[in-house]
Parts: C-alpha cells; sequence; structure tokens
C-alpha cells in the first residue's frame, strides 16, 4: 500500500472528478492521501473532504505563493487545525522562484505557521523554491525541527541539494519526492533521492500538478503515486513493496496516526 503525503484533491479539475480518483487509488493500493491547504477561503472545502472520507487527511496553512489573501495569525491556525482530521500545518515556506521583490511578509507568514507547529505539536509541510538557505535558516531560528522541541514534518516536492535534505533531516524533517523524480532529465534529484535513506522519505504526487511518468503531462491524481514510489524502488534496487511499506510507516510516524485512526 501506499500513500500520497501531499496533494490538492480540493481543486476544481480534481474535485469534479472525485469518485473516479478515489477509484483509481482503490485500485492501484494508493491508502490515503493528504489534501493539503493553499489558503483560508478554500480550507472550508479542504476540511470537508476530510471529514467526508475517512481515508483522506487535510493540513491547514497559507501557501507562499498567495500574495492576495487573507493572512493567517498563529491563533487562526492554531484553531483551524483543532480538528483530529488536520493532521499537519502548510503547505508554507518560501518560494524566490515564482515572487520577486521585497518578501519579507512571506518570511514572516512561514515563521507564523511555524509557530502554529510548535504550539499544537502538528508537523509542518513545507514548500521551499529558489530560496533553500533562507527555509532552512528560519526554520532553525524558529525551532521547527524536532531537534529544538518542535513538531518537525516534510520538506514537499524536494528539488533541492543532499546538502540541503542533510539539513532537513538532522532537523528531524522527512524528504518528500514527487513525480519529477521519474523525469528523464532529473538525474541530479535522482542522485539524491537515492542518498536519502528510506527511513527519510515520502512520497507524494502534487496533484494536479507534474504526473510521473508514465502519465507525465496529463492531470496528476493521488493514484499515481504509486509510479513514484516503483520508480524510487528501481533507483534504490529493494522491492517496490519495501518502499510502499516504509513510506507508509513513515507517514504515520510523523503525523502520529495510530493503526485506529488510519483505518488500515
Ligand atoms: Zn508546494
Ligand atoms: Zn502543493
Amino acid at each position: 500500500m501506499y500513500i500520497d503525503s501531499h496533494c490538492h484533491i480540493n481543486f476544481p479539475e480534481l474535485s469534479a472528478r472525485l469518485p473516479e480518483i478515489l477509484a483509481r487509488m482503490a485500485q492501484n493500493h494508493v491508502t490515503h492521501a493528504l489534501c493539503v491547504s493553499v489558503d483560508l477561503p478554500d480550507f472550508p472545502q479542504v476540511l470537508e473532504l476530510a471529514k467526508n472520507y475517512p481515508n483522506i487527511y487535510a493540513s491547514v496553512g497559507v501557501h507562499p505563493d498567495y500574495e492576495d489573501t487573507p493572512e493567517p495569525s498563529v491563533d487562526d491556525l492554531i484553531r483551524l487545525s483543532d480538528h483530529p482530521k488536520i493532521i499537519a500545518i502548510g503547505e508554507t515556506g518560501l518560494d524566490y522562484f515564482r515572487l520577486q521583490g521585497d518578501l519579507e511578509w512571506q518570511r514572516e507568514r512561514f515563521r507564523r505557521h511555524i509557530r502554529a507547529s510548535r504550539a499544537t505539536g502538528k508537523p509542518l509541510i513545507i514548500h521551499t523554491r529558489a530560496a533553500s538557505a533562507d527555509t532552512i535558516r528560519i526554520m532553525q531560528e524558529e525551532g521547527a525541527g524536532t531537534d529544538a522541541g518542535g513538531a518537525g514534518g516534510v520538506m514537499h516536492c524536494f528539488t533541492e541539494s543532499l546538502e540541503v535534505a542533510e539539513a532537513a533531516i538532522a532537523m528531524g524533517f522527512y524528504i518528500s519526492f514527487s513525480g519529477i523524480v521519474t523525469f528523464k532529465s532529473a538525474k541530479e534529484l535522482q542522485a539524491v533521492a537515492l542518498a536519502v535513506p528510506l527511513e527519510s522519505t515520502l512520497i507524494e504526487t502534487d496533484s494536479p500538478y507534474l504526473a510521473p511518468v508514465p502519465h507525465r503531462g496529463k492531470m496528476n491524481e493521488p493514484g499515481w503515486v504509486m509510479h513514484v514510489g516503483e520508480f524510487l524502488a528501481n533507483l534504490k534496487q529493494v522491492p517496490a513493496a519495501q518502499v510502499a511499506q516504509q513510506t507508509t510507516d513513515n507517514f504515520f510516524k510523523l503525523f502520529k496516526l495510530t493503526k485506529d485512526q488510519a483505518h488500515v
């Protein structure tokens, strides 16, 4: 069984096809998915999905690429995360690729998410693009990691260097690989994935984006996370069942889910 640790099935292009998407998950032995919040106006739909489907979890947070959107306070995040199916804070982080100029607001927003994570004990889902030095620095300054009494979390859709991965792992974070790792051109990322221990690895789709090979270019969906898992198994020369089991165990451990809550 596989788990998709990061998807956006509340986005209209996927939510319109929900029965089909859930059926494909079942068919591909993808037992659970984490539907990740990107802004506060969409949060009620994300929560609704998690309430309606036992195998869908959710997070609360405001994405660093969303500039003109209600700004969450630490208290907002704490209050909105107060539900058993809300298992994480995010996605949050820094993105200096999509947005330029004075991005102090992005760093401030990121710090508030880390404070909410520390206050609630719910792990962070961190997005970082062209901003790894500041991302790691702020994680350290705010005590995001389990090494500093924080809740830890996951570096999602990881595309950075092995040094960045190791800095995050040292803070008790997991590294999540998306369909990007399956792309022919992603040789450097494949070397990073090979070096990151399976004990620190998660897998995700980030659907509807970034469909893995052999579906590259199509609209992605959680059921296709199995292709990421199978690719990693092949890369690491271990059985696919081992990648499936370890990444599933990692997910339950990180998000502190018992077998009972997990509906396995
Ligand atoms: Zn992201
Ligand atoms: Zn995302």
